[in-house]
């Protein structure tokens, strides 16, 4: 249970005053829906009111708080016309206008006589100065108020910074007194200062400099929610290892019978990987292992070593695949090497419908079956499994933790292999993996030659035509991707079959093409017959970005490389350089290259190794973006800049195991307070596991 003291800041947002359902909603979608959500809410900017100038001083364009007294009204004589109110300081005079205003009001606000104080921006129209709406309008008791700094904050249509800013102090005086959960000697050594002054400070910069992620304060709140993060992981691996597991020992034969099907030998991270796999298979605790390896390192044989072992063991084992494609692709792997050691495979999708369903249903249910590869068809209700001990879930990102509870939920103590191709920085997979064990594919298999890669033009597409007649004249295939158009199906699929057209009047029948719209049977004959060699040139979306397996396809072709990611384009170009021939990848770009785009190619055309290009995407686009879409299973960090903030990342981690070697269920002094912080950044998953959490 979440303790009292949060209660209030866990409020919906409309529980504040001013904020009713019609700005809740929009609160909602700039921060958050609860109260705690705007203390996250930090200002992107600041407005300086603190210059105060006397009318002759004050500078047209600046933002200046003046002391005037108020002359005279000059209400408007039609409608379209504003409200004119002079004003003066005994220096000069300024007049204050105002569209479509209620007159009464500015009549009751600005009363003839009298002195206000009043802020915003000073404008010159011809010899009079003006000031159009002014931000404030406050007796002269209340000047002190307005003449400070204002917080700027990220704003959406409809709602204006008087209505956030006013939400966000309600927020801020909400603020409970929290026990302090980080180690009082940090602190000092960082100059972090205390969370709830972090908070405030963070909502009043007073200057610049204050808005830069790199101040103290800043500083103490991106380490609470990285701290957050990797105590809740920490957790739940723990609590992980802790769960009872089944102890599947095969032995051996099944195995070596595949070993001796496969026409290439293992290379010596694949035998270690399958190593460390099949020893926390053969323990009485549950797996929970990662298997990262970069495109082309042959991840595929590795999981079916690790399913073999499984029905060795006397249990089936199951595979998740993304897509279709994909899980037709491990398919076509998977089944004759399962088949060479004697064991039922079988494919299980969406399209399976009546009574060839009907039969793999049984077939998983009474055992016959030993391996299944599916799409989340598997997760289904109906798919029951005689006993399921494995499930390997394949290019992880696209899959949500709750479908990874959910197949396991088909077994009993499943053991769980998540295989993933995205290279992910070490700080990152500490946010992302820091739940399981990794296993890493640290190089190719043998005999792989290095991707020839370039940078062309897109005026220069001629030339590209005749690179491909050229690679065709050699029985090379061809991937040609067309860019996703502002995530618009409709409009990616409108570019591919222009691409399309356009090749095949130049090459014929040899053009083919898939994209996101096709009917699945449609796209499988397609990519059949690129396959089988029947077609040379494939033209396609991002479609086959993941995992897409032919290995005779030696040419890649990205146009307008230029608005990809570069982990994107790194995952294309592992589609080719799979074979033994030489592998070119074509790299066009439009012209205006961004700054950015450019050095995004250049480390392309420098390395194919997937790593190197992580590290370097993170540090040219940050993380959030990494992986180009939400999709990407990252988790969203309020406070904490993985690039800016990127050694507190790793502090957080040391000092996570710190905590939980000394006190393993936060049972002790320090308890109290790490329970809150993580309730705090709403680890509540995280807490239950914990006793008397
Ligand atoms: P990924 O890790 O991208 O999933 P795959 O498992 O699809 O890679 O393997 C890529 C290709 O490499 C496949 O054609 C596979 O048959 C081949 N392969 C896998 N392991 C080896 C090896 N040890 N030696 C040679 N080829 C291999
Ligand atoms: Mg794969």
């Amino acid at each position: 249970m979440r303790p009292e003291s949060l209660f209030k800041l866990f409020a919906p947002v409309t529980s504040l005053p001013g904020v009713g359902p019609r700005l809740g909603k929009l609160v909602s979608t700039v921060a958050g829906d609860k109260v705690v959500d705007l203390l996250w809410h930090l200002p992107s900017g600041l407005i300086d009111r603190r210059y105060a100038p006397t009318i002759a001083e004050a500078v047209p364009g600046s933002i200046a708080t003046l002391t005037v007294t108020v002359d005279s009204h000059a209400p408007p004589r039609t409608k379209r016309l504003p409200y004119r109110v002079a004003c003066t300081d005994g220096t000069g005079r300024i007049t204050l206008v105002f569209f479509h205003a209620k007159d009464d009001y500015i009549a009751k606000i600005l009363p003839p006589g009298e002195t206000r104080v009043i802020s915003g921006k000073i404008e010159k129209f011809g010899e009079e100065l003006q000031m159009a709406h002014p931000d404030h309008i406050v007796t002269l008791a209340e000047r002190e108020r307005i003449q400070s700094v204002e917080p700027v904050y990220p704003l959406t249509e409809g709602l204006s910074l008087r209505v956030v800013a006013k939400a966000v102090t309600a927020a801020l005086e909400r603020i409970p007194d929290l026990p302090e959960w980080q180690d009082p000697a940090f602190l000092r050594k960082n100059l972090f200062p205390a969370w709830a002054d972090a908070v405030r400070s963070g909502h009043a910069p007073t200057n610049a400099d204050d808005l830069s992620l790199a101040t103290p304060t800043r500083r103490r709140l991106a380490y609470d929610e990285l701290l957050a993060n990797q105590l809740a992981l920490a957790l739940i691996r723990q609590n992980l290892r802790e769960l009872k597991g089944r102890a599947l020992n095969g032995d051996g034969q099944l195995r070596a019978k595949i070993e001796t099907a496969l026409p290439y030998r293992l290379t010596y991270s694949q035998s270690e990987a399958i190593g460390e796999i099949l020893a926390d298979m053969g323990k009485p605790f549950r797996m929970h292992r990662l298997l990262q390896g970069d495109v082309g390192s042959g991840k595929t044989v590795v999981a079916v070593l690790a399913m073999v072992g499984a029905v060795e063991a006397g249990a089936q084992a199951t595979l998740l695949a993304p897509t279709e494609i994909l899980a037709r692709q491990h398919f076509a792997t998977i089944e004759p090497l399962a088949r060479a050691a004697g064991i039922e495979a079988a494919l299980l999708t969406g399209r399976d419908k009546g009574k060839g369903r009907d039969s793999i249903l049984s077939g998983i249910a009474d055992g016959r079956i030993g391996i299944v590869i599916g799409t989340h068809a598997l997760i289904e209700k109906d798919v029951e499994f005689h006993d399921l001990a494995l499930a390997v879930i394949d290019e992880q990102h696209r899959f949500g933790v709750h479908q990874r509870l959910a197949l396991g939920a088909k077994g009993r103590a499943v053991d769980v292999l998540v295989m993933t191709a995205t290279p992910i920085p070490r700080t990152l997979t500490l946010t992302v993996y820091g739940d399981m064990e990794v296993s890493r594919l640290t190089e190719k298999p043998a005999g792989r030659l290095p991707v020839d890669t370039r940078t062309v033009a897109l005026d220069r597409l001629d030339e590209v035509v005749d690179a491909l007649r050229r690679a065709l004249a050699t029985k090379a295939r061809v991937y040609w991707v067309c860019p996703l158009v502002e995530e618009s199906e409709i409009l990616d699929v409108a570019a591919v079959e222009e691409r399309h057209a356009h090749l095949a009047k130049l090459f014929g029948n040899r053009v083919g093409m898939v994209h996101g719209r096709m009917k699945a049977a449609e796209k499988d004959r397609v990519m059949a017959a690129f396959v089988s060699g029947d077609i040379d040139i494939l033209v396609a979306t991002t479609v086959i970005e993941v995992g897409v397996d032919v290995p005779e396809a030696s040419v890649m072709v990205i146009e307008h490389a230029e608005r990809f990611g570069l982990a994107q384009l790194h995952q294309l170009r592992g589609r080719i350089g799979r074979g033994s021939a030489k592998s070119t990848c074509l790299l066009l770009y439009a012209h205006a290259l961004s700054e950015a785009a450019r050095q995004r190619l250049a480390i392309l055309r420098e390395t194919e190794d997937g790593f190197r290009i992580a590290e370097e995407d993170l540090r040219l686009r940050g993380a959030g973006e990494l992986l180009g879409t939400r999709q990407s299973g990252l988790p969203e960090f309020r406070m904490a800049d993985l690039v800016q903030h990127a050694d507190l990342m790793e502090a957080a981690r040391d000092d996570t195991r710190l905590i939980l070697a000394r006190d393993k269920d936060l049972e002790g002094p320090r308890g109290p307070a790490l329970r809150a912080l993580l309730y705090l950044f709403e680890r509540d998953a995280a807490v239950r596991l914990l006793r008397g959490g």
